[in-house]
Protein backbone atom coordinates (compact mmCIF):
# COMPACT_ATOMS: atom_id res chain seq x y z
CA UNK A 1 0.00 0.00 0.00
CA UNK A 2 2.79 2.03 0.80
CA UNK A 3 3.96 1.98 -3.13
CA UNK A 4 1.02 4.02 -3.89
CA UNK A 5 2.32 7.26 -2.30
CA UNK A 6 -0.77 9.33 -2.63
CA UNK A 7 -0.93 12.22 -0.21
CA UNK A 8 -4.23 11.98 2.55
CA UNK A 9 -5.89 9.03 0.39
CA UNK A 10 -4.70 5.97 2.85
CA UNK A 11 -8.46 5.02 3.42
CA UNK A 12 -9.57 4.97 -0.49
CA UNK A 13 -5.70 3.41 -1.35
CA UNK A 14 -6.43 0.83 1.30
CA UNK A 15 -10.28 -0.23 0.16
CA UNK A 16 -8.73 -0.42 -3.26
CA UNK A 17 -6.03 -2.54 -2.22
CA UNK A 18 -7.78 -4.94 0.07
CA UNK A 19 -10.40 -5.66 -2.62
CA UNK A 20 -7.27 -6.44 -4.68
CA UNK A 21 -6.05 -8.95 -2.53
CA UNK A 22 -9.73 -10.18 -2.00
CA UNK A 23 -9.76 -10.54 -5.66
CA UNK A 24 -13.53 -8.59 -5.18
CA UNK A 25 -12.46 -5.94 -7.30
CA UNK A 26 -15.47 -3.95 -9.43
CA UNK A 27 -15.26 -3.34 -12.87
CA UNK A 28 -16.02 -0.13 -12.59
CA UNK A 29 -15.63 2.89 -10.34
CA UNK A 30 -16.60 6.46 -9.85
CA UNK A 31 -13.76 8.80 -7.99
CA UNK A 32 -15.17 12.09 -7.31
CA UNK A 33 -13.25 14.77 -5.48
CA UNK A 34 -12.73 18.47 -6.48
CA UNK A 35 -10.32 19.63 -9.20
CA UNK A 36 -6.65 18.54 -9.12
CA UNK A 37 -7.15 16.32 -5.73
CA UNK A 38 -5.41 13.33 -7.21
CA UNK A 39 -8.60 11.64 -8.54
CA UNK A 40 -6.68 10.54 -12.22
CA UNK A 41 -3.14 9.88 -10.42
CA UNK A 42 -5.47 7.80 -8.41
CA UNK A 43 -6.40 6.03 -11.39
CA UNK A 44 -3.45 5.39 -12.89
CA UNK A 45 -1.75 3.73 -9.93
CA UNK A 46 -4.68 1.11 -9.97
CA UNK A 47 -3.58 0.78 -13.28
CA UNK A 48 -0.51 0.40 -13.09
CA UNK A 49 -1.10 -2.45 -9.74
CA UNK A 50 -3.17 -4.25 -12.15
CA UNK A 51 -0.26 -4.42 -14.67
CA UNK A 52 2.39 -4.58 -12.52
CA UNK A 53 5.56 -7.33 -12.49
CA UNK A 54 7.26 -6.22 -9.94
CA UNK A 55 7.57 -7.90 -6.57
CA UNK A 56 5.46 -5.14 -4.71
CA UNK A 57 2.77 -3.44 -6.51
CA UNK A 58 2.98 -0.61 -7.87
CA UNK A 59 6.78 -1.06 -7.73
CA UNK A 60 6.90 2.26 -10.46
CA UNK A 61 10.24 0.12 -11.73
CA UNK A 62 8.80 -2.31 -14.06
CA UNK A 63 8.51 -1.91 -17.70
CA UNK A 64 4.57 -1.92 -17.45
CA UNK A 65 4.63 0.52 -14.65
CA UNK A 66 6.83 2.70 -15.75
CA UNK A 67 4.98 2.73 -19.63
CA UNK A 68 2.04 3.28 -17.64
CA UNK A 69 3.35 6.54 -16.48
CA UNK A 70 4.74 8.08 -19.55
CA UNK A 71 1.33 7.45 -20.41
CA UNK A 72 2.09 5.05 -23.51
CA UNK A 73 0.81 1.73 -22.13
CA UNK A 74 -1.65 0.52 -24.77
CA UNK A 75 -3.91 -1.43 -22.08
CA UNK A 76 -4.72 1.97 -19.92
CA UNK A 77 -6.23 4.83 -21.74
CA UNK A 78 -7.25 8.02 -20.47
CA UNK A 79 -9.99 10.15 -22.05
CA UNK A 80 -11.74 13.86 -21.12
CA UNK A 81 -12.50 16.91 -23.04
CA UNK A 82 -11.08 16.77 -26.62
CA UNK A 83 -9.51 20.11 -27.98
CA UNK A 84 -11.03 21.35 -30.98
CA UNK A 85 -9.18 22.20 -34.26
CA UNK A 86 -9.02 25.80 -32.97
CA UNK A 87 -7.37 24.62 -29.97
CA UNK A 88 -10.19 25.58 -27.81
CA UNK A 89 -11.87 22.54 -25.39
CA UNK A 90 -14.72 20.94 -25.99
CA UNK A 91 -17.59 21.09 -23.40
CA UNK A 92 -18.76 17.48 -23.89
CA UNK A 93 -16.64 14.11 -23.91
CA UNK A 94 -18.32 12.55 -27.01
CA UNK A 95 -19.99 9.34 -27.65
CA UNK A 96 -17.02 8.64 -30.71
CA UNK A 97 -14.41 9.03 -27.71
CA UNK A 98 -16.95 6.11 -25.75
CA UNK A 99 -17.23 4.19 -29.08
CA UNK A 100 -13.58 4.00 -29.37
CA UNK A 101 -13.40 2.86 -25.59
CA UNK A 102 -15.86 0.50 -25.92
CA UNK A 103 -14.36 -1.32 -28.99
CA UNK A 104 -10.83 -1.56 -27.16
CA UNK A 105 -12.50 -2.80 -24.26
CA UNK A 106 -14.07 -5.70 -26.52
CA UNK A 107 -10.58 -6.65 -26.95
CA UNK A 108 -8.25 -9.12 -24.99
CA UNK A 109 -5.64 -6.83 -23.10
CA UNK A 110 -2.61 -6.47 -25.86
CA UNK A 111 0.22 -5.84 -23.82
CA UNK A 112 -0.53 -6.48 -20.18
CA UNK A 113 -2.67 -8.66 -17.80
CA UNK A 114 -5.46 -5.70 -17.47
CA UNK A 115 -7.50 -2.75 -19.73
CA UNK A 116 -8.07 0.47 -18.04
CA UNK A 117 -10.05 3.21 -19.19
CA UNK A 118 -9.87 6.26 -17.78
CA UNK A 119 -12.39 8.84 -18.24
CA UNK A 120 -12.43 12.16 -17.01
CA UNK A 121 -14.73 14.43 -15.79
CA UNK A 122 -17.24 12.10 -16.09
CA UNK A 123 -20.42 14.37 -15.51
CA UNK A 124 -19.61 15.97 -19.05
CA UNK A 125 -20.44 13.07 -21.41
CA UNK A 126 -23.13 13.80 -23.69
CA UNK A 127 -26.32 11.77 -23.28
CA UNK A 128 -24.99 9.84 -26.44
CA UNK A 129 -21.68 9.16 -24.66
CA UNK A 130 -23.33 8.13 -21.41
CA UNK A 131 -26.23 5.95 -23.20
CA UNK A 132 -22.94 4.30 -25.06
CA UNK A 133 -21.07 3.92 -21.82
CA UNK A 134 -24.16 2.18 -20.09
CA UNK A 135 -24.09 -0.60 -22.35
CA UNK A 136 -20.70 -1.68 -22.08
CA UNK A 137 -21.14 -1.41 -18.18
CA UNK A 138 -24.02 -3.40 -17.64
CA UNK A 139 -22.58 -6.29 -19.76
CA UNK A 140 -18.78 -5.73 -18.15
CA UNK A 141 -15.86 -7.37 -20.84
CA UNK A 142 -13.55 -9.57 -18.57
CA UNK A 143 -9.80 -7.98 -17.69
CA UNK A 144 -11.47 -4.72 -18.17
CA UNK A 145 -12.05 -1.65 -15.55
CA UNK A 146 -13.07 1.47 -15.99
CA UNK A 147 -12.56 4.23 -13.48
CA UNK A 148 -14.55 7.56 -14.29
CA UNK A 149 -13.41 10.90 -12.51
CA UNK A 150 -16.16 13.79 -11.53
CA UNK A 151 -15.37 16.90 -9.55
CA UNK A 152 -19.68 17.14 -10.11
CA UNK A 153 -21.09 13.78 -9.01
CA UNK A 154 -24.39 14.92 -8.95
CA UNK A 155 -23.98 15.66 -12.10
CA UNK A 156 -22.93 12.28 -14.04
CA UNK A 157 -26.33 10.80 -15.20
CA UNK A 158 -28.10 8.16 -12.42
CA UNK A 159 -27.69 5.59 -14.50
CA UNK A 160 -23.76 5.66 -14.75
CA UNK A 161 -23.85 6.57 -11.30
CA UNK A 162 -25.57 3.49 -10.51
CA UNK A 163 -23.15 0.96 -11.76
CA UNK A 164 -20.50 1.99 -10.44
CA UNK A 165 -18.41 1.85 -6.84
CA UNK A 166 -18.18 5.38 -5.70
CA UNK A 167 -15.28 6.41 -4.05
CA UNK A 168 -14.80 9.75 -2.47
CA UNK A 169 -11.15 11.20 -2.14
CA UNK A 170 -10.34 13.26 0.96
CA UNK A 171 -9.34 16.18 1.75
CA UNK A 172 -5.51 15.68 2.04
CA UNK A 173 -4.53 17.19 5.72
CA UNK A 174 -2.52 21.04 5.17
CA UNK A 175 0.28 19.30 7.39
CA UNK A 176 0.77 16.31 4.70
CA UNK A 177 0.83 18.42 1.93
CA UNK A 178 2.75 20.82 3.51
CA UNK A 179 5.25 18.19 4.44
CA UNK A 180 5.43 16.87 0.95
CA UNK A 181 6.17 20.35 -0.69
CA UNK A 182 9.20 20.99 2.03
CA UNK A 183 11.20 17.62 2.40
CA UNK A 184 10.38 15.78 -1.04
CA UNK A 185 10.37 18.89 -2.76
CA UNK A 186 12.55 20.75 -1.65
CA UNK A 187 10.41 24.44 -1.26
CA UNK A 188 11.16 26.60 1.59
CA UNK A 189 8.52 26.01 4.54
CA UNK A 190 7.01 29.66 4.07
CA UNK A 191 5.95 28.84 0.56
CA UNK A 192 5.09 24.92 1.34
CA UNK A 193 3.10 26.58 4.26
CA UNK A 194 1.26 28.96 1.60
CA UNK A 195 0.52 26.62 -1.00
CA UNK A 196 -1.07 24.48 1.50
CA UNK A 197 -3.14 26.34 2.88
CA UNK A 198 -4.32 27.75 -0.39
CA UNK A 199 -4.89 24.04 -1.40
CA UNK A 200 -7.69 23.39 0.33
CA UNK A 201 -6.76 19.99 0.90
CA UNK A 202 -6.08 19.48 -3.25
CA UNK A 203 -2.46 17.77 -2.81
CA UNK A 204 -2.11 17.60 -6.89
CA UNK A 205 -2.86 21.69 -7.16
CA UNK A 206 -0.43 22.31 -4.67
CA UNK A 207 2.26 20.25 -6.32
CA UNK A 208 1.11 22.01 -9.67
CA UNK A 209 1.14 25.56 -8.33
CA UNK A 210 4.56 24.44 -6.56
CA UNK A 211 6.28 23.97 -9.83
CA UNK A 212 4.72 26.52 -11.62
CA UNK A 213 5.17 30.35 -11.14
CA UNK A 214 2.07 31.39 -12.98
CA UNK A 215 -0.61 30.03 -10.78
CA UNK A 216 0.37 32.00 -8.10
CA UNK A 217 1.28 35.10 -10.23
CA UNK A 218 -2.35 34.47 -11.80
CA UNK A 219 -3.50 34.53 -8.14
CA UNK A 220 -1.92 37.73 -7.41
CA UNK A 221 -3.74 39.47 -10.78
CA UNK A 222 -6.90 38.03 -9.53
CA UNK A 223 -7.01 39.30 -6.31
CA UNK A 224 -5.42 43.10 -7.35
CA UNK A 225 -8.20 43.36 -9.92
CA UNK A 226 -10.95 42.66 -7.29
CA UNK A 227 -9.26 44.94 -4.51
CA UNK A 228 -9.20 47.64 -7.78
CA UNK A 229 -12.81 47.06 -8.00
CA UNK A 230 -13.46 47.33 -4.71
CA UNK A 231 -11.91 51.04 -4.63
CA UNK A 232 -13.41 51.88 -7.81
CA UNK A 233 -16.52 53.58 -9.61
CA UNK A 234 -18.98 52.03 -11.86
CA UNK A 235 -16.68 53.17 -14.99
CA UNK A 236 -14.17 51.08 -14.11
CA UNK A 237 -16.49 47.98 -13.05
CA UNK A 238 -18.81 47.83 -16.11
CA UNK A 239 -15.31 47.83 -18.24
CA UNK A 240 -13.84 45.01 -15.85
CA UNK A 241 -16.94 42.89 -16.49
CA UNK A 242 -17.63 43.59 -20.15
CA UNK A 243 -13.17 42.54 -20.38
CA UNK A 244 -13.95 39.61 -18.07
CA UNK A 245 -17.34 38.58 -20.17
CA UNK A 246 -14.96 38.23 -23.61
CA UNK A 247 -12.58 36.64 -21.35
CA UNK A 248 -15.21 34.26 -20.10
CA UNK A 249 -16.19 33.81 -24.06
CA UNK A 250 -12.59 32.13 -24.41
CA UNK A 251 -11.81 30.32 -21.08
CA UNK A 252 -14.41 29.92 -18.90
CA UNK A 253 -12.38 27.41 -16.34
CA UNK A 254 -10.06 30.99 -16.03
CA UNK A 255 -13.10 32.95 -14.76
CA UNK A 256 -14.40 30.11 -12.65
CA UNK A 257 -10.94 30.38 -11.24
CA UNK A 258 -11.11 34.25 -10.90
CA UNK A 259 -14.42 34.30 -8.74
CA UNK A 260 -13.40 31.39 -6.66
CA UNK A 261 -10.10 32.91 -5.33
CA UNK A 262 -12.36 35.98 -4.70
CA UNK A 263 -14.44 33.91 -2.41
CA UNK A 264 -12.01 32.72 -0.98
CA UNK A 265 -10.72 36.25 -0.23
CA UNK A 266 -13.94 37.38 1.02
CA UNK A 267 -14.36 34.00 3.14
CA UNK A 268 -10.78 35.35 4.67
CA UNK A 269 -12.56 38.93 5.40
CA UNK A 270 -14.85 37.47 7.26
CA UNK A 271 -12.88 35.65 9.45
CA UNK A 272 -11.26 38.30 10.44
CA UNK A 273 -13.63 40.22 11.29
CA UNK A 274 -14.91 37.56 13.28
CA UNK A 275 -11.47 37.08 14.70
CA UNK A 276 -10.89 33.32 13.60
CA UNK A 277 -7.50 34.52 11.87
CA UNK A 278 -6.23 30.92 12.34
CA UNK A 279 -8.70 29.83 9.69
CA UNK A 280 -7.39 32.64 7.05
CA UNK A 281 -6.05 30.77 4.00
CA UNK A 282 -4.45 33.92 1.83
CA UNK A 283 -2.31 34.54 4.73
CA UNK A 284 0.08 36.49 2.66
CA UNK A 285 -2.80 39.40 2.11
CA UNK A 286 -3.53 39.54 5.60
CA UNK A 287 -2.86 43.28 6.40
CA UNK A 288 -4.91 43.90 3.50
CA UNK A 289 -7.35 41.75 4.96
CA UNK A 290 -7.31 43.36 8.64
CA UNK A 291 -7.62 46.94 6.35
CA UNK A 292 -10.44 45.88 4.21
CA UNK A 293 -12.09 44.36 7.03
CA UNK A 294 -11.71 47.87 9.35
CA UNK A 295 -14.13 49.10 6.59
CA UNK A 296 -16.50 46.92 5.56
CA UNK A 297 -18.92 45.74 8.05
CA UNK A 298 -19.90 41.89 8.72
CA UNK A 299 -22.94 41.99 6.70
CA UNK A 300 -21.31 43.78 3.85
CA UNK A 301 -18.51 41.10 3.41
CA UNK A 302 -21.48 38.04 3.47
CA UNK A 303 -23.16 40.05 0.78
CA UNK A 304 -20.17 39.91 -1.42
CA UNK A 305 -19.74 36.44 -0.72
CA UNK A 306 -23.20 35.97 -1.69
CA UNK A 307 -22.73 38.12 -4.98
CA UNK A 308 -19.75 35.83 -5.86
CA UNK A 309 -21.61 32.58 -5.44
CA UNK A 310 -24.52 33.05 -7.34
CA UNK A 311 -22.29 35.11 -10.06
CA UNK A 312 -21.00 31.68 -10.65
CA UNK A 313 -23.87 29.76 -10.66
CA UNK A 314 -25.67 32.05 -12.78
CA UNK A 315 -22.90 31.77 -15.62
CA UNK A 316 -22.75 27.68 -14.80
CA UNK A 317 -26.88 27.90 -15.85
CA UNK A 318 -25.57 29.51 -18.94
CA UNK A 319 -27.31 33.50 -17.51
CA UNK A 320 -25.31 35.46 -20.40
CA UNK A 321 -22.01 36.57 -18.75
CA UNK A 322 -21.58 39.96 -19.53
CA UNK A 323 -24.97 40.70 -17.45
CA UNK A 324 -23.82 38.26 -14.73
CA UNK A 325 -20.95 39.74 -14.31
CA UNK A 326 -22.49 43.29 -14.59
CA UNK A 327 -24.92 42.33 -11.93
CA UNK A 328 -21.73 41.28 -9.32
CA UNK A 329 -19.91 44.28 -10.01
CA UNK A 330 -22.87 46.72 -9.42
CA UNK A 331 -23.49 44.62 -5.92
CA UNK A 332 -20.04 45.57 -4.73
CA UNK A 333 -19.60 48.30 -1.62
CA UNK A 334 -18.05 51.47 -3.02
CA UNK A 335 -15.51 52.09 -0.96
CA UNK A 336 -12.59 54.78 -1.18
CA UNK A 337 -8.79 54.82 -0.48
CA UNK A 338 -6.50 52.67 -0.39
CA UNK A 339 -6.32 48.69 -0.02
CA UNK A 340 -2.64 46.90 -1.08
CA UNK A 341 -0.88 43.53 -1.06
CA UNK A 342 1.26 43.14 2.25
CA UNK A 343 4.96 42.55 1.92
ZN1 LIG B 1 5.56 -2.38 -11.44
Amino acid sequence: MSNWRLIGQDNVVAFLARSLERGSLCHAYLFSAPEHSGKTALALKLAQTLNCTGNEPPCGGCEPCRRISAGIHADVQVIGLAVNDDGKSKTEVTIEQIRAINHAASMPPYEGKCRVFIIEEADRMSTGAANALLKTLEEPPPNVVFVLTTSRENLVPETVRSRCVKLKLASAPRTEISRYLEKDLGFSAERAGLLARLSQGRAGWAIIAAADDVVLAERKDNLDRFAEALESGFDFRFELASRLATRFGKSRAEIYRMLDQWLSFCRDLLLVKLDIKDEVVNTDYMSALETLSSRLGTAEARSIIGSLSNTRQYLEQNASPRLALEVLMLGLPLLGGSLKKSG
